[in-house]
């Protein structure tokens, strides 16, 4: 039986971008169902992204930062821990989120579905119930919000027991004691750190040049410099021919002719969107090769009635931008006007191990435009935070404008760089001048602190334009 049930808005997916827009739209007294394919909510950023990866590196990085420290070397855990037994804080906080968001939505009145849902006109979706049966929902408007999921190329057999991706990667039973990454990535990189931490011998793909090449270049060489001095084995430009699962672990085999053998295979190289399901052709829309939405800068899609923010949508493919392209969204759709947008300058976070954040512009960029800069820098062996919580490895890197001083861009790499980078946002956030690297000079920082790395790089800085 097809029942009919009448909404303002349905948003289809519960990943960050969904939890913007709906609670946007619900908070300014919309009538909104939320729909859910999963048992639970939360997307793919909390059962298999963001939330269990950053909740392994914490534990690995306190295991890292325990056995690296004198103090507690007479008494290092020798065994180390294992995957499984890190896994289980990863899922008490997946638990506590999921808790969170629904107290969200239930305070709120967003009705939660659980469902597949497919669109039939651009006013109607329907609803594939788990027991076979079925729903039509009614909404004025509707929001996509499936995100994404691992890219598996027709010739790996994904299938395998030691071939992951970093979805199935959370469930891996045994330590491994050797890891092939393919694809040196965000994820790629964070699954290196991660590995690494606990003992595993790791070969870290990249099919390109040089690691993660949208950050300042000096930010990717400590990157590759501090993975490789840890013991991960980069290989870069390279790419494989073969991937075959066997009895007892894994073999790459790649274009230039180096075999590999590990014990499992973590293939992290690109995600699609999630469209397949959504019946697009109903109401018009085509994704494009990769599986994602082209939209206005209000997240409106081809058909009028309909949005789509997040992974669907493509770059920057961050939960953190997921989420507040939803609740711009959310305001475009209700305001019917377009005049809210991200922030020019979206930070970057990447959990590695040692951490890397940045914000504004690279230096290659600013040579590339001919922009005139400077740069202040510091060293977080000088910091005496640094040293006394035994973070000395990092920098922090201003980059200005020589002639107006406005801060350009800042680049961190270390403990607490996707914290302290915020400072370095807000103020380039600055209007009417306030946006200069003198603030950093003229203010008094908590001492000590991590985040006086920004007035020993702006004294650098400004005594360098002497
Ligand atoms: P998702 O979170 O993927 O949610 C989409 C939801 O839609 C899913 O629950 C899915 O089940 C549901 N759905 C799909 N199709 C349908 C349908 N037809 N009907 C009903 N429901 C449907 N980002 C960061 O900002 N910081 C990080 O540190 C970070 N780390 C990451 C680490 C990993 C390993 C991965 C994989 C990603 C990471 N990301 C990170 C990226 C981040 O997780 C994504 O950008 C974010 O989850 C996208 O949000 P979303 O709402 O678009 O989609």
């Amino acid at each position: 039986t097809t029942a009919q049930k009448q909404y303002d808005a349905v948003v289809i997916g519960s990943g960050p971008g969904g939890e913007g827009a709906a609670m946007q739209l619900a908070k300014s007294g919309r009538r909104v169902a939320m729909i859910e394919k999963y048992d639970s909510i939360g997307g793919g950023c909390t059962h298999w992204g963001t939330i269990p990866s950053k909740a392994l590196r914490h534990s690995v990085s306190r295991l890292v930062e325990y056995n690296s420290n004198p103090i507690f070397s007479g008494d290092r855990i020798e065994r180390g821990l294992t995957f499984n037994e890190i896994l289980r804080h990863a899922q008490g906080v997946i638990r506590k989120q999921i808790q969170l968001r629904s107290g969200f939505y239930q305070r709120n009145q967003v009705d939660v579905i659980h469902g597949t849902a497919a669109l039939v006109d651009p006013h109607q979706v329907r609803v594939h119930y788990r027991d076979a049966s079925q729903d039509v929902i009614q909404a004025e408007q509707i929001v996509i919000a499936t995100g994404s999921r691992p890219y598996h190329p027709d010739d790996v057999n994904f299938a395998h027991e030691r071939i992951y991706d970093s979805d199935t990667v959370l469930s891996l039973k045994h330590e491994p004691r050797s890891i092939i990454i393919y694809g040196a990535g965000v994820i790629g990189c964070e699954y290196a750190s991660i590995f690494r931490g606990l003992g595993v011998k790791v070969d870290l793909i990249n099919t390109r040049d040089r690691l993660l090449s949208f950050l300042d270049a000096e930010m990717s060489d400590a990157l590759s410099y501090h993975l490789r001095n840890n013991g991960v084995v980069i290989r870069h430009n390279e790419a494989y021919q073969s991937i075959t699962g066997t009895d007892d672990g894994v073999v790459l085999e790649t274009e230039s002719g180096k075999r590999l053998v590990a014990d499992c295979l973590l293939y992290a190289n690109g995600r699609s969107g999630n469209y397949e399901e959504l019946n697009l052709e109903a109401v018009g829309l085509k994704p494009n090769h990769r599986g994602q939405l082209e939209v206005s800068p209000c997240y409106q899609t081809g058909c009028e009635s309909i949005y789509a923010v997040g992974d669907i949508i493509g770059y920057p493919s961050l939960a953190s931008a997921a989420y507040d392209q939803g609740r711009i969204c959310a305001t475009a759709m209700l305001e019917g006007v377009c005049d809210h947008r991200l922030v020019s300058d979206i930070p970057t976070g990447i959990y590695t191990i040692p951490e890397i954040s940045s914000v504004g512009k690279t230096e290659e960029e600013l040579t590339a435009q001919r922009v005139p800069y400077e740069v202040g820098r510091a060293q977080f062996k000088h910091l005496a935070r640094a040293q006394i919580s035994n973070s000395s490895v990092g920098s922090l890197k201003i980059l200005f404008h020589r002639e107006t001083k406005e801060v350009l861009g800042v680049h961190c790499f270390g403990e607490r760089a996707a914290e302290i980078i915020h400072i370095g946002q807000a103020i380039m956030e600055q209007k009417n001048g306030g946006n200069t690297i003198e603030y950093f000079v003229n203010t008094t920082f908590n001492y000590p602190t991590m985040a006086e790395a920004y007035r020993v790089a702006a004294l650098n800085g400004l005594n360098r334009l002497r």
